[in-house]
Protein backbone atom coordinates (compact mmCIF):
# COMPACT_ATOMS: atom_id res chain seq x y z
CA UNK A 1 0.00 0.00 0.00
CA UNK A 2 1.39 3.25 -0.89
CA UNK A 3 1.63 5.76 1.67
CA UNK A 4 3.40 9.07 3.07
CA UNK A 5 2.39 10.98 0.12
CA UNK A 6 2.55 14.71 0.54
CA UNK A 7 -1.44 16.49 1.66
CA UNK A 8 -2.30 19.60 1.81
CA UNK A 9 -5.33 20.64 3.25
CA UNK A 10 -7.22 23.99 1.82
CA UNK A 11 -9.27 25.91 4.23
CA UNK A 12 -10.10 28.85 2.77
CA UNK A 13 -11.20 32.06 5.67
CA UNK A 14 -13.38 34.80 5.45
CA UNK A 15 -13.65 36.47 8.57
CA UNK A 16 -13.01 33.59 11.03
CA UNK A 17 -11.52 35.08 13.80
CA UNK A 18 -14.15 33.29 15.89
CA UNK A 19 -13.77 30.05 14.38
CA UNK A 20 -9.86 29.21 13.78
CA UNK A 21 -8.64 29.33 16.93
CA UNK A 22 -10.57 25.92 17.19
CA UNK A 23 -10.41 24.63 13.55
CA UNK A 24 -6.89 25.32 13.29
CA UNK A 25 -6.40 23.06 16.38
CA UNK A 26 -8.23 20.32 15.03
CA UNK A 27 -6.80 20.27 11.66
CA UNK A 28 -3.17 20.89 12.50
CA UNK A 29 -3.35 18.41 15.27
CA UNK A 30 -4.90 16.00 12.41
CA UNK A 31 -2.46 16.46 10.36
CA UNK A 32 0.06 16.09 12.79
CA UNK A 33 -0.69 12.57 13.67
CA UNK A 34 -1.25 11.58 10.21
CA UNK A 35 2.38 12.69 9.61
CA UNK A 36 3.59 10.84 12.61
CA UNK A 37 2.04 7.99 11.93
CA UNK A 38 3.65 7.94 8.18
CA UNK A 39 0.14 7.94 6.66
CA UNK A 40 1.69 11.31 5.19
CA UNK A 41 4.77 13.08 4.69
CA UNK A 42 6.06 15.06 7.23
CA UNK A 43 6.30 18.23 4.37
CA UNK A 44 2.15 18.04 5.01
CA UNK A 45 0.35 21.23 5.39
CA UNK A 46 -2.89 23.00 6.53
CA UNK A 47 -3.17 25.84 4.15
CA UNK A 48 -5.49 28.41 5.42
CA UNK A 49 -6.65 30.83 2.70
CA UNK A 50 -7.52 34.01 3.92
CA UNK A 51 -10.50 35.91 1.41
CA UNK A 52 -9.76 39.53 2.10
CA UNK A 53 -10.97 38.88 5.78
CA UNK A 54 -11.61 42.39 7.61
CA UNK A 55 -10.82 41.01 10.88
CA UNK A 56 -8.48 39.55 12.54
CA UNK A 57 -8.08 36.09 10.15
CA UNK A 58 -4.84 36.81 8.47
CA UNK A 59 -2.97 37.98 11.68
CA UNK A 60 -4.23 34.89 13.16
CA UNK A 61 -3.58 32.40 10.64
CA UNK A 62 0.11 34.24 10.19
CA UNK A 63 1.01 33.47 14.09
CA UNK A 64 0.19 29.85 13.55
CA UNK A 65 3.34 28.97 12.20
CA UNK A 66 4.94 29.99 15.52
CA UNK A 67 2.92 26.95 16.74
CA UNK A 68 2.89 24.54 14.18
CA UNK A 69 5.20 22.92 11.42
CA UNK A 70 2.35 22.42 9.38
CA UNK A 71 0.38 25.52 8.88
CA UNK A 72 0.88 27.50 6.04
CA UNK A 73 -0.83 31.02 4.92
CA UNK A 74 -1.70 32.68 1.93
CA UNK A 75 -3.66 35.83 1.58
CA UNK A 76 -5.41 37.40 -1.18
CA UNK A 77 -5.43 40.79 -1.85
CA UNK A 78 -9.28 41.67 -1.10
CA UNK A 79 -12.45 39.15 -0.84
CA UNK A 80 -13.07 36.94 -4.25
CA UNK A 81 -15.28 34.57 -3.26
CA UNK A 82 -15.24 31.56 -1.74
CA UNK A 83 -14.60 29.66 -5.22
CA UNK A 84 -12.12 31.96 -5.84
CA UNK A 85 -10.56 31.68 -2.60
CA UNK A 86 -10.39 27.63 -2.97
CA UNK A 87 -9.40 27.88 -6.48
CA UNK A 88 -6.12 30.19 -5.36
CA UNK A 89 -5.47 27.04 -2.77
CA UNK A 90 -5.66 24.50 -4.65
CA UNK A 91 -3.45 26.11 -7.36
CA UNK A 92 -1.04 27.05 -4.72
CA UNK A 93 -0.87 23.54 -3.03
CA UNK A 94 -0.85 21.42 -6.39
CA UNK A 95 3.13 22.31 -6.32
CA UNK A 96 4.18 21.11 -3.54
CA UNK A 97 1.43 18.11 -2.56
CA UNK A 98 0.81 14.95 -4.14
CA UNK A 99 -3.36 15.65 -3.45
CA UNK A 100 -4.94 18.33 -1.74
CA UNK A 101 -8.98 17.81 0.66
CA UNK A 102 -10.70 21.32 0.94
CA UNK A 103 -12.83 22.12 4.42
CA UNK A 104 -14.41 24.94 5.25
CA UNK A 105 -13.22 26.98 8.02
CA UNK A 106 -16.17 26.34 10.08
CA UNK A 107 -15.60 22.34 10.66
CA UNK A 108 -19.06 21.51 9.90
CA UNK A 109 -17.49 18.51 7.07
CA UNK A 110 -16.64 16.45 10.13
CA UNK A 111 -12.78 15.69 9.99
CA UNK A 112 -13.09 12.28 10.42
CA UNK A 113 -14.10 12.29 6.45
CA UNK A 114 -10.23 13.32 5.90
CA UNK A 115 -9.14 9.18 6.59
CA UNK A 116 -12.38 8.18 4.31
CA UNK A 117 -10.44 10.28 1.60
CA UNK A 118 -7.00 9.03 2.39
CA UNK A 119 -8.37 5.33 1.96
CA UNK A 120 -9.51 6.09 -1.14
CA UNK A 121 -6.69 8.20 -2.57
CA UNK A 122 -4.13 5.21 -1.65
CA UNK A 123 -6.41 2.54 -3.38
CA UNK A 124 -5.78 5.31 -6.56
CA UNK A 125 -8.84 7.46 -6.91
CA UNK A 126 -7.57 10.84 -8.21
CA UNK A 127 -11.33 12.67 -6.87
CA UNK A 128 -12.69 11.67 -3.99
CA UNK A 129 -16.21 13.50 -3.14
CA UNK A 130 -17.36 13.92 0.39
CA UNK A 131 -21.11 13.18 0.42
CA UNK A 132 -23.50 14.97 3.37
CA UNK A 133 -25.05 11.70 4.26
CA UNK A 134 -27.07 13.78 7.16
CA UNK A 135 -27.75 17.05 6.02
CA UNK A 136 -29.87 18.02 9.55
CA UNK A 137 -28.33 20.22 10.95
CA UNK A 138 -29.00 22.80 7.97
CA UNK A 139 -32.65 24.17 7.59
CA UNK A 140 -35.24 22.31 5.89
CA UNK A 141 -35.61 25.52 3.50
CA UNK A 142 -31.84 24.88 2.70
CA UNK A 143 -32.05 21.17 1.90
CA UNK A 144 -35.58 22.06 0.10
CA UNK A 145 -33.95 24.69 -2.06
CA UNK A 146 -31.08 23.08 -2.36
CA UNK A 147 -32.16 19.59 -4.24
CA UNK A 148 -34.69 20.98 -6.38
CA UNK A 149 -31.63 23.66 -7.53
CA UNK A 150 -29.12 20.66 -7.94
CA UNK A 151 -32.57 18.90 -9.67
CA UNK A 152 -32.91 21.77 -12.10
CA UNK A 153 -28.98 21.98 -12.67
CA UNK A 154 -28.72 17.97 -13.74
CA UNK A 155 -31.60 18.79 -16.36
CA UNK A 156 -29.35 21.56 -17.87
CA UNK A 157 -26.76 19.39 -18.62
CA UNK A 158 -24.26 20.18 -15.45
CA UNK A 159 -22.80 16.81 -13.90
CA UNK A 160 -22.81 17.08 -10.80
CA UNK A 161 -22.58 14.77 -7.62
CA UNK A 162 -26.02 14.90 -5.22
CA UNK A 163 -25.05 16.41 -1.92
CA UNK A 164 -21.63 17.51 -2.47
CA UNK A 165 -20.46 20.84 -1.92
CA UNK A 166 -17.33 22.02 -1.62
CA UNK A 167 -15.83 18.91 0.44
CA UNK A 168 -13.13 16.99 -1.94
CA UNK A 169 -9.92 15.24 -2.34
CA UNK A 170 -7.92 16.13 -5.72
CA UNK A 171 -4.77 13.94 -6.50
CA UNK A 172 -1.56 16.25 -8.08
CA UNK A 173 -2.69 15.66 -11.85
CA UNK A 174 -6.17 16.23 -11.12
CA UNK A 175 -5.31 19.53 -10.16
CA UNK A 176 -3.29 20.09 -12.64
CA UNK A 177 -5.79 19.44 -15.21
CA UNK A 178 -8.32 21.54 -13.19
CA UNK A 179 -5.58 25.06 -13.85
CA UNK A 180 -5.82 24.30 -17.17
CA UNK A 181 -9.66 25.39 -16.82
CA UNK A 182 -9.06 29.28 -17.46
CA UNK A 183 -12.65 30.64 -17.02
CA UNK A 184 -12.74 33.21 -14.41
CA UNK A 185 -16.74 32.74 -13.69
CA UNK A 186 -15.91 29.43 -11.31
CA UNK A 187 -18.21 26.85 -10.25
CA UNK A 188 -16.27 23.81 -9.43
CA UNK A 189 -18.69 21.85 -8.09
CA UNK A 190 -19.70 21.88 -12.07
CA UNK A 191 -15.81 21.61 -13.09
CA UNK A 192 -14.04 18.78 -11.14
CA UNK A 193 -16.91 15.96 -12.79
CA UNK A 194 -15.14 17.39 -16.06
CA UNK A 195 -11.42 17.15 -15.21
CA UNK A 196 -12.43 13.41 -15.26
CA UNK A 197 -9.92 10.54 -14.01
CA UNK A 198 -11.55 8.02 -11.54
CA UNK A 199 -13.17 9.15 -8.61
CA UNK A 200 -15.28 7.85 -5.69
CA UNK A 201 -17.50 8.74 -3.14
CA UNK A 202 -17.11 9.32 0.66
CA UNK A 203 -20.31 9.82 3.28
CA UNK A 204 -19.62 12.05 6.14
CA UNK A 205 -22.24 13.62 8.64
CA UNK A 206 -23.00 17.52 8.42
CA UNK A 207 -22.29 19.66 11.36
CA UNK A 208 -23.51 22.47 13.04
CA UNK A 209 -21.17 25.57 12.26
CA UNK A 210 -18.65 25.51 15.66
CA UNK A 211 -18.30 29.48 15.67
CA UNK A 212 -19.05 32.69 14.14
CA UNK A 213 -22.11 33.46 11.92
CA UNK A 214 -22.28 31.91 8.04
CA UNK A 215 -20.17 33.93 5.62
CA UNK A 216 -22.56 32.32 2.75
CA UNK A 217 -25.11 35.64 2.79
CA UNK A 218 -28.38 35.02 0.67
CA UNK A 219 -27.43 37.19 -2.09
CA UNK A 220 -23.94 35.23 -2.05
CA UNK A 221 -26.12 31.78 -2.30
CA UNK A 222 -27.88 33.15 -4.83
CA UNK A 223 -25.29 34.37 -6.79
CA UNK A 224 -23.37 30.87 -6.54
CA UNK A 225 -26.53 29.01 -7.81
CA UNK A 226 -26.95 31.38 -11.31
CA UNK A 227 -23.01 30.94 -11.61
CA UNK A 228 -23.68 27.33 -11.45
CA UNK A 229 -26.60 27.68 -14.18
CA UNK A 230 -24.72 30.74 -16.34
CA UNK A 231 -20.99 29.27 -16.21
CA UNK A 232 -21.63 25.86 -16.80
CA UNK A 233 -24.66 25.32 -19.32
CA UNK A 234 -25.90 27.25 -22.39
CA UNK A 235 -29.08 25.23 -22.25
CA UNK A 236 -31.34 28.38 -21.20
CA UNK A 237 -30.75 29.81 -24.88
CA UNK A 238 -31.84 26.80 -26.17
CA UNK A 239 -35.38 27.03 -24.50
CA UNK A 240 -35.94 30.44 -25.38
CA UNK A 241 -34.92 28.75 -29.01
CA UNK A 242 -37.75 26.45 -28.49
CA UNK A 243 -40.16 28.00 -27.06
CA UNK A 244 -40.11 30.71 -30.43
CA UNK A 245 -39.91 28.09 -32.42
CA UNK A 246 -42.79 26.46 -31.01
CA UNK A 247 -44.81 30.08 -30.69
CA UNK A 248 -43.94 30.35 -34.40
CA UNK A 249 -45.29 27.42 -35.55
CA UNK A 250 -48.60 27.37 -32.97
CA UNK A 251 -48.83 31.10 -34.69
CA UNK A 252 -48.98 29.68 -38.28
CA UNK A 253 -51.53 26.85 -37.57
CA UNK A 254 -53.84 29.02 -35.68
CA UNK A 255 -53.65 31.85 -38.40
CA UNK A 256 -54.15 29.34 -41.11
CA UNK A 257 -57.10 27.82 -39.39
CA UNK A 258 -58.99 31.04 -38.45
CA UNK A 259 -58.48 32.19 -41.64
CA UNK A 260 -60.19 29.74 -43.14
CA UNK A 261 -62.91 29.37 -40.77
CA UNK A 262 -63.59 33.52 -41.19
CA UNK A 263 -63.65 32.64 -45.24
CA UNK A 264 -66.14 29.96 -44.44
CA UNK A 265 -68.80 31.76 -43.16
CA UNK A 266 -67.84 32.67 -40.05
CA UNK A 267 -66.83 36.22 -40.24
CA UNK A 268 -67.08 37.38 -36.35
CA UNK A 269 -63.66 34.88 -36.21
CA UNK A 270 -62.08 37.87 -37.88
CA UNK A 271 -60.74 38.99 -35.00
CA UNK A 272 -58.82 36.01 -34.13
CA UNK A 273 -56.62 35.63 -36.64
CA UNK A 274 -55.14 39.34 -35.85
CA UNK A 275 -54.27 36.86 -32.39
CA UNK A 276 -52.72 34.06 -33.67
CA UNK A 277 -50.72 37.24 -36.20
CA UNK A 278 -49.48 38.37 -32.84
CA UNK A 279 -48.62 35.43 -31.61
CA UNK A 280 -46.72 34.41 -34.47
CA UNK A 281 -44.58 37.21 -34.55
CA UNK A 282 -43.73 36.78 -31.66
CA UNK A 283 -43.01 33.90 -31.88
CA UNK A 284 -40.98 34.85 -34.71
CA UNK A 285 -38.92 37.01 -32.86
CA UNK A 286 -38.03 34.33 -29.85
CA UNK A 287 -36.63 32.34 -32.72
CA UNK A 288 -34.65 35.26 -34.21
CA UNK A 289 -33.26 35.94 -31.15
CA UNK A 290 -32.70 32.35 -29.59
CA UNK A 291 -30.55 31.84 -33.03
CA UNK A 292 -28.41 34.88 -32.15
CA UNK A 293 -28.18 33.54 -28.49
CA UNK A 294 -26.86 30.35 -30.04
CA UNK A 295 -24.05 32.02 -31.52
CA UNK A 296 -23.48 34.35 -28.50
CA UNK A 297 -23.09 30.69 -26.59
CA UNK A 298 -20.81 29.96 -28.84
CA UNK A 299 -18.59 32.60 -28.58
CA UNK A 300 -19.27 32.26 -24.86
CA UNK A 301 -17.85 29.10 -24.50
CA UNK A 302 -14.81 29.50 -27.27
CA UNK A 303 -13.48 32.53 -24.71
CA UNK A 304 -13.89 30.09 -21.87
CA UNK A 305 -10.87 27.71 -23.56
CA UNK A 306 -11.49 24.95 -21.50
CA UNK A 307 -8.94 21.89 -22.16
CA UNK A 308 -11.14 19.69 -24.96
CA UNK A 309 -9.44 16.65 -23.21
CA UNK A 310 -7.17 15.71 -20.53
CA UNK A 311 -4.99 12.93 -21.52
CA UNK A 312 -5.02 10.10 -18.35
CA UNK A 313 -2.25 7.67 -20.19
CA UNK A 314 -0.01 7.46 -23.35
CA UNK A 315 2.82 4.93 -23.91
CA UNK A 316 4.36 4.56 -27.26
N1 LIG B 1 -15.79 31.96 2.45
C1 LIG B 1 -14.78 32.62 1.74
N2 LIG B 1 -15.09 33.78 1.09
C2 LIG B 1 -16.36 34.32 1.09
C3 LIG B 1 -17.39 33.61 1.79
C4 LIG B 1 -17.06 32.44 2.46
O1 LIG B 1 -13.63 32.18 1.72
O2 LIG B 1 -16.57 35.37 0.49
C5 LIG B 1 -15.44 30.71 3.17
C6 LIG B 1 -15.83 30.67 4.63
O3 LIG B 1 -14.83 31.27 5.44
C7 LIG B 1 -15.96 29.16 4.88
C8 LIG B 1 -16.45 28.65 3.54
O4 LIG B 1 -16.18 29.66 2.59
O5 LIG B 1 -14.73 28.55 5.17
C9 LIG B 1 -17.93 28.30 3.55
O6 LIG B 1 -18.68 29.38 4.06
P1 LIG B 1 -19.81 29.19 5.16
O7 LIG B 1 -19.45 28.11 6.11
O8 LIG B 1 -20.11 30.52 5.77
O9 LIG B 1 -21.03 28.74 4.24
P2 LIG B 1 -22.26 27.78 4.67
O10 LIG B 1 -21.65 26.53 5.25
O11 LIG B 1 -23.06 28.54 5.65
O12 LIG B 1 -22.97 27.52 3.39
MG1 LIG C 1 -20.32 26.46 6.69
Amino acid sequence: MRNNDTLYIVVPCYNEEAALPETSRVLLGRVAELAEGGRVSAESRVLFVDDGSKDGTWDFIAGLKAVSPYAAGLKLSRNRGHQNALLAGLLAAKEDADMAISVDADLQDDVSVIDGFLDKYYEGFDVVYGVRSDRSSDSAFKRGTARRYYRTLRKMGVEIVPDHADCRLMSKRALQALAEFKEVNLFLRGLVPLVGFPSATVEYPRRERKAGESKYSLKKMLALAWQGVTSMSVRPIRLILSLGVTLLLLGIAALIAFSIVAACGHPEWQWTIILAAIAAACGLNLTATGIVGEYVGKVYLETKARPRYIVEDYFK
